[in-house]
């Protein structure tokens, strides 16, 4: 089994905090969607042994594709790879991309999963964060969606100076009382040369509280737990049968091919990606370069990242992936991550609790091997 991840470059518009790769000219999108028709062609022989069982259009803003673009990357994939007849199809979209037609359009081409990007439904919030929508086509847009796509996943972000606790309480009670089956909420990050990080670096706004984070952070997970969701990965809550199957083959180490600027693969031990420039991107294509950069991850590496992304997931780290010599240096470490009701360990499983769950990259640092540990 296999995912396979479209990189769908373009906005509307940028929201100030996205560091995802994008343009907002939509200028050369119909070349560059066949840029991505022909790295797909080109890419098939090396994944020939493999079936996909996800596929996923990401971004960007996948919902700006015109529906032509869309079947025909739809079609290469089905002309020249192997994909599973019950497979996930993800598209993600914007509210204000929302339409009858193009809902109705997406089903026929055999997208059965949709991906909402609300963040909120406060319009203070929403133009805080530059986004392309209100409040108003917020809604009405999720409404029309989960009328043609139940099997739905909508984003929210907490965390933004400015968010009460009661407007993120709003927030989460509009998604579940609408019964959306999947919520993915992410605390707000500033990250490196966005606009957010220099209107912050300027003072022209505020940045963001780690206590306000944490808090609303527990309390999304106390308001989706009792509205019946799994909390089964960090940031992800699914109601029973509708876990993301994309993003949970991400987190098992299944191997994905990525296609589009940016876009990374994985077929282990092997990373690649893409450049993330458009332009440079369809040359590279046109001139028959199939991959920008690749790194081979050392077995440490490997691990690093499987404890990073396993304490993340409501199964927890597995103490059988583990060595055991690795295992038996860790004792006082785990003894005193549970003494502080960090961690918990059953059926051979280590486990985040709620409070763990607030230190999550620092008890995965702490974990971490060094490339001089005796692992086998
Ligand atoms: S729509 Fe999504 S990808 Fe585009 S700028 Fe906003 S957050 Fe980033």
């Amino acid at each position: 089994m296999a995912g396979l991840y479209l990189h769908i470059p373009f906005c509307k518009q940028a929201c100030h905090y996205c560091n995802f790769h994008f343009a907002t000219s939509l200028r050369q999108k119909p070349e560059l969607v066949q840029a991505m028709q022909k790295e797909l062609i080109g890419k098939a022989e090396a994944w020939r042994s493999h079936s996909f069982d996800t596929i996923y259009f990401g971004g960007g803003t996948p919902s700006l594709l015109d529906p032509m673009e869309l079947e025909g990357l739809l079609t290469t994939i089905y002309q020249h790879y192997s994909v599973q007849p019950n497979a996930e199809i993800t598209l993600e979209a914007n509210p204000d991309d929302i339409h009858a037609g193009s809902l109705t359009q997406w089903k026929q081409f055999g997208i059965n999963r949709l991906s909402l990007g609300i963040q909120s439904f406060a319009n203070t919030d929403l133009e805080w964060m530059n986004r392309a929508h209100n409040a108003e086509q917020a809604t009405q847009a999720l409404q029309l969606a989960l009328a043609h796509f139940p099997n739905l996943t909508a984003d929210l972000i907490y965390g933004t100076p400015g968010l009460t606790d009661g407007q993120w309480i709003q927030n989460i009670e509009t998604l579940t009382q609408l019964q959306v089956p999947h919520i993915s909420a992410y605390a707000l990050t500033v990250e490196p040369k966005t606009p957010l990080d220099k209107q912050i670096r300027l003072q022209q706004k505020p940045t963001t509280d780690p206590d306000q984070q944490a808090r609303q952070f527990l309390i999304g997970m106390d308001k989706l737990r009792n509205a019946g969701y799994e909390h089964y990965e960090i940031s992800n809550f699914a109601k029973p049968g509708h876990r993301s199957k994309h993003n949970s083959s991400y987190w098992k180490g299944i191997p994905y091919l990525g296609i589009g600027p940016s876009a990374h693969s994985y077929q282990p031990p092997v990373r690649s990606w893409q450049i993330a420039n458009n332009r440079q991107y369809i040359e590279r294509i046109e001139a028959g370069s199939l991959a920008f950069e690749s790194e081979t991850l050392t077995p440490v590496q490997i691990l690093n990242e499987r404890i990073m992304i396993s304490l993340r997931t409501q199964e927890g780290l597995s103490e059988s992936e583990i060595p055991p010599t690795v295992l038996e240096s860790w004792k006082p470490m785990l003894n005193r991550y549970g003494q502080e009701k960090f961690i918990l360990i059953d059926n051979g499983s280590i486990r985040l609790t709620d409070l763990g769950k607030l230190q999550a990259d620092g008890i995965a640092a702490a974990l971490f091997l060094e490339e001089s540990d005796q692992i086998n």
